[in-house]
C-alpha cells in the first residue's frame, strides 16, 4: 500500500490548477504526506493569492515564496523548513522557464542570456535545491523532478529547453550517485505533453499533443493526476530501490519509431 504518512514534502512549481505540481501535490496529500508549498512571487502578489486559495484544501503547513534565481529566498525557504519541520523527506522540483522567443524558430538564434536563463532556472535549480535539502533529509529522502523527451530527442520549437532538460537529466544521475549513501533517492519523470502555462509558451504545443494522441500506444496523452500518481509512488517506500532514473509517463510515446 502506498503510504506517505509521517513524510514531509516540499512542492515547488504550482502556478494554477493546470500545473503538473498541483497534480503531484494532490496525490502526495492523498497518500498522507504533510505539505509545504512554494510559489514564485510577483510584484503585485497575484501568484501568492491564487496559489494560496488553490492549495488551501490540502492544508499545507508551510507556504513560502521561492524564486529559484534568488539565493536569499532559497536559503530562507530551507531555513523555514528546518525551523518548522526539523527534517525533510520529499522534494518536488517541478519548474522551468525559458524566454518565449527561444521556444520557437531556429535554435541557432539562441542568445547567451537566453541560454543562461533557461539553464539556470530549469536545470541548475535542481542541484541548488538538492544541496539545501541534503542536510535536512536526515532519515533518507526522495527528490523528484520533471523532464521531457525534448531533452533526449529533437522536438520542434523545444529548442533551448531541450538543452536544459538534458542538463537536468544528467544532474539527476550525478545527484543520485552523491546522495545515495544517505538513502536519498533522486529521479525524474518524463511526462508526455500536457496543456499548462509553461507548455503554452512552446510553439505548436497543441499540434504536439494531437500528434501524441495519434501515435502513442495508449492513443492519448497523460494527465496531471497520472504524473502525480507516479511521483507519489517514487516518493514512497514502494520505490525504495529506484534512484537515478528517468521514468516515462507519456502513454508509451517514447518507445515508438516508425
Ligand atoms: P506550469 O507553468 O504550471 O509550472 C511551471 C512552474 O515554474 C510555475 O509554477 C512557475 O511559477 C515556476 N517557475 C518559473 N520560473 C521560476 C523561478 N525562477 N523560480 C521558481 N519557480 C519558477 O507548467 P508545467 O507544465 O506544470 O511545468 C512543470 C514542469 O513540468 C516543468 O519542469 C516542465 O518543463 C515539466 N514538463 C511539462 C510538460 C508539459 O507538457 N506541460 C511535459 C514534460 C515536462
Amino acid at each position: 500500500m502506498l503510504n506517505l504518512s509521517g513524510k514531509r514534502a516540499l512542492v515547488t512549481g504550482i502556478a494554477n490548477n493546470r500545473s503538473i505540481a498541483w497534480g503531484i501535490a494532490q496525490q502526495l496529500a492523498q497518500g498522507g504526506a504533510e505539505l509545504g508549498i512554494t510559489y514564485l512571487p510577483d510584484e503585485k502578489g497575484r501568484f501568492e493569492k491564487k496559489v494560496k486559495e488553490l492549495v488551501e484544501p490540502l492544508n499545507p503547513t508551510l507556504f513560502l515564496p521561492c524564486n529559484v534565481e534568488d539565493e536569499a529566498q532559497v536559503e530562507e525557504t530551507f531555513a523555514q523548513v528546518k525551523e518548522n519541520w526539523g527534517k525533510l523527506d520529499i522534494l518536488i522540483h517541478c519548474l522551468a522557464f525559458a524566454n518565449k522567443d527561444d521556444l520557437v524558430g531556429d535554435f541557432s538564434n539562441l542568445s547567451r542570456d537566453g541560454f543562461q536563463t533557461a539553464l539556470n532556472i530549469s536545470a541548475y535549480s535542481l542541484t541548488r535545491l538538492a544541496k539545501a535539502a541534503k542536510p535536512l533529509m536526515t532519515e533518507g529522502g526522495s527528490i523528484v523532478t520533471l523532464t521531457y523527451l525534448g531533452g533526449v530527442r529533437v522536438i520542434s520549437n523545444y529548442n533551448v529547453m531541450g538543452i536544459a532538460k538534458a542538463a537536468l537529466e544528467m544532474s539527476v544521475r550525478y545527484l543520485a550517485a552523491e546522495l545515495g549513501p544517505q538513502n536519498i533517492r533522486v529521479n525524474a519523470i518524463s511526462a508526455g505533453p500536457i496543456r499548462t502555462l509553461a507548455s503554452s509558451a512552446v510553439g505548436g504545443i497543441l499540434d504536439m499533443i494531437h500528434h501524441v494522441e495519434n501515435i502513442a500506444p495508449l492513443r492519448r496523452t497523460v494527465t496531471q493526476t497520472e504524473v502525480g500518481n507516479t511521483a507519489a509512488f517514487l516518493c514512497s517506500d514502494l520505490a525504495s530501490g529506484i534512484t537515478g532514473q528517468i521514468i516515462y509517463v507519456d502513454a508509451g510515446y517514447e518507445i515508438m519509431g516508425l
